[in-house]
Formats: C-alpha cells, sequence, structure tokens
C-alpha cells in the first residue's frame, strides 16, 4: 500500500460519524496521525460544555441558559497523539469530562438547537484550513456535508459496550453502563435536530467483526480512494 503521507494533496476533511463505542476516537487518532493531519473530537466539546453546566447549577434541559453559558465559555481542543487535551475556561477537564455524570449530561445538552449551531460554528472554524480528522454524529451531514471523505462507523450494540467496558478496564459490562448507552444512542438518533444518521455519500463500516488493525486497515483503503478520486490521479 502507497504511503498516505506522500500521496496525500493538503487540506482535506476527513468526517467520522458514527454511535458510541464504534472505535471512532481511535481510528480517527490514528488516522490523523498516519496523514499528519488535526485530530478534531467533536463530542468532546459537548462534554465540556455539560461540565460547565454541571458546575454551575444549570439545567441540562434550559437551551437558553446552556447558549449563555456556551457563550461566556472558553472550550479549547489541544490534538495530542493518542486524542485531544480539553480545556475549559483554561483548566484542563480531559479527565473529568469522561466521567459519567458528564457523559450523561452531554447526550441531553447536545439535543438543542442553539447549543447545535454554536458548536457548529467552532467545528467549522476548527477544520475551515483543512486537514482535519473530525469525528463525532454530524460532521458528514451538518458540520461538513462537503468533506471529501465521510466514513460512518458502526458496530452492533453489543459489540460496542464490551469495547466501551475494556476501554474502561472493567472486568465485564453491567446492565446498567449498557441501558445508559442505548439511552445515548437513542437520543442521538431520535433527536430532531441532526440527529444521528450516516450521510447519503458517506462510506458504511461495521466493525462488528472485525479487529482494531482491520479497521484502520479499511479506513484507509478508503481515504487513499477518495484522495485519489479528489486529485484525479492515479496512487
Ligand atoms: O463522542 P462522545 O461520546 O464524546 O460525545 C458525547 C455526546 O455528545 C454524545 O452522546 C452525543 O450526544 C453528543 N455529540 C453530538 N454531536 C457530535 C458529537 C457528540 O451530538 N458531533
Amino acid at each position: 500500500m502507497a504511503d498516505l503521507r506522500e500521496t496525500k494533496p493538503r487540506g482535506l476533511v476527513i468526517a467520522i460519524d458514527g454511535p458510541a463505542g464504534a472505535g471512532k476516537s481511535t481510528l480517527a487518532s490514528r488516522l490523523a496521525r498516519r496523514l499528519g493531519y488535526l485530530n478534531i473530537e467533536t463530542g468532546a466539546m459537548y462534554r465540556a460544555l455539560a461540565l460547565k453546566a454541571i458546575e454551575n447549577d444549570v439545567d441540562v434541559d434550559d437551551e437558553r441558559a446552556l447558549l449563555d453559558l456556551a457563550l461566556s465559555s472558553k472550550i479549547s481542543l489541544e490534538p495530542q497523539i493518542d486524542g485531544n487535551r480539553v480545556k475549559l475556561d483554561n483548566t484542563d477537564v480531559s479527565q473529568r469530562i469522561r466521567e459519567k455524570d458528564v457523559t450523561e449530561a452531554a447526550s441531553r445538552v447536545s439535543v438543542h438547537p442553539a447549543v447545535r449551531a454554536w458548536m457548529v460554528n467552532k467545528q467549522r472554524e476548527l477544520g475551515s484550513a483543512g486537514g482535519v480528522v473530525m469525528e463525532g454524529r454530524d460532521i458528514g451531514t451538518a458540520v461538513f456535508p462537503n468533506a471529501e471523505v465521510k466514513i460512518f462507523l458502526d458496530a452492533a450494540p453489543e459489540v460496542r459496550g464490551h469495547r466501551r467496558f475494556h476501554q474502561a478496564n472493567m472486568a465485564e459490562p453491567s446492565a446498567a453502563v449498557l441501558a445508559e448507552m442505548r439511552a445515548r444512542d437513542e437520543r442521538d438518533r431520535t433527536r430532531a435536530v441532526s440527529p444521528l444518521v450516516a450521510a447519503q455519500d458517506a462510506v458504511l463500516l461495521d466493525s462488528t467483526s472485525m479487529t482494531l488493525e482491520q479497521v484502520i486497515e479499511t479506513a484507509e483503503e478508503i481515504v487513499k480512494e477518495k484522495i485519489a478520486k479528489a486529485v484525479n490521479c492515479e496512487l
């Protein structure tokens, strides 16, 4: 296989969407590293705002208050070798935003149209120069509908649940956490604005019976093919 670093033109946008636990973050960070691109985890932005709401006793169902909070917040993502360092008002919250209460709150915060509009604007700014692998739920449909490469990464719910547990170094999935993941998925898929859905021109990648290495290899092939089309030349 040709080395992607030698063949890529500069500045593409690679959108990776899909449900929780499908492996998006790992895939995005590995692809970004291979390509020398920035890796942007958009879920971390929703998580940071949710944390701010928790810290300020703001109701996660109060859209207006959440927007005000967003407007007075500084959320920054600093791409690192294995994911993003996340800062909220200059404090590193990378670990804290992965905790259960924030995970639940982020899912609720993300249903509000005004919050989503604010997030999408920020995300477009972050990706405007291209050269990014952006990962989330609505990147290929709403944030960058013209992204050159779109991958929708999915996997069966049980497999996604197990992967999440593995990541968290837990012995086995608890029914409660599996149920929480399903509830989050359901909220993402059924919300009125930008529900989780594959863009019509996304390549669907079902990782249920694939290893991480196979997922990465397949995604690299997809990227290579799209890049070849984009530059209209043979690799
Ligand atoms: O990807 P992650 O699990 O960190 O995302 C946290 C939450 O943020 C998700 O449950 C989802 O509701 C929301 N989200 C979103 N749109 C995105 C990224 C995340 O609605 N682009």
